[in-house]
């Protein structure tokens, strides 16, 4: 799968907003957005979030804001979003429930990960066993009742040292169950639009793929 290697901290700047994608950095004053609030390139200063942008640029922008923020290229996404046009209900919900029941966001989100594009790293590594196998696919979909846990042969790493003191720092969705003794998490309702906390308007990009 292709991988970004420009700067991310230029999509922050480049959606006029934090998206969080640097883990513990983000927090701190480094944070590029912090220090220049404005779109990155020449002309970026003068008429960064400024101007007044068609409905097709605001569908653009929050489709690549939730692009973005879970690391999905361009044709992922739009399978995504054509599978959730078969389930019904709001596509919109259907496509952020599915992205969010991915296994690197599960692992971000269960606080052993500093941010999605490290946990899809760890879970390329090797370090998760999934349902007690391991299981090394990021982008795999969790179900109700699915496990995940440290690699019991990972847990001596420095990293999962560390990782071990600051869990309880991050407060975990209602979806997932965590239990800190074995660094295991369970999957124990599908993930509820209200209880995501992401600055997104769904229907946004519903409309963008509509055109
Ligand atoms: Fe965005 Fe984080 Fe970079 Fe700040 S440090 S600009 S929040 S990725």
């Amino acid at each position: 799968m292709a991988r970004r290697t420009d700067p991310v901290c230029r999509l922050c700047r480049r959606e006029g907003m934090k998206l969080f994608l640097k883990g513990e950095r983000c927090y701190s004053p480094k944070c590029a957005f912090e220090k220049r609030n404005f779109a990155p390139g020449m002309h970026g200063k003068k008429g960064a979030f400024k101007h007044k942008e068609s409905d097709y640029a605001l569908q653009l922008r929050e489709k690549q804001k939730a692009r973005r923020i879970y690391g999905v290229q361009e044709r992922q996404f739009r399978r995504y979003f054509r599978n959730a046009l078969r389930v019904q209900g709001m596509t919109g919900v259907t496509l952020l429930v599915t992205l969010e029941r991915r296994l690197d966001n599960a692992v971000y989100r269960l606080g052993l990960a500093d941010s999605r594009a490290q946990a899809r790293q760890l879970v390329l590594h090797g370090h998760f066993l999934l349902n007690g196998h391991k299981h090394n696919i990021p982008s795999y979909l969790l179900e109700v009742g699915d496990t995940i846990e440290v690699n019991p042969t990972s847990r001596g790493n420095a990293y999962f040292k560390l990782a071990a003191e600051r869990l309880g720092e991050r407060s975990i969705p209602v979806w997932l169950q965590f239990d800190s003794n074995r660094m295991a998490g369970r999957v124990v309702t599908p993930p509820d639009r209200q209880a995501m906390d992401l600055p997104l308007n769904e229907q946004l990009i519903v409309e963008y793929y509509s055109r």
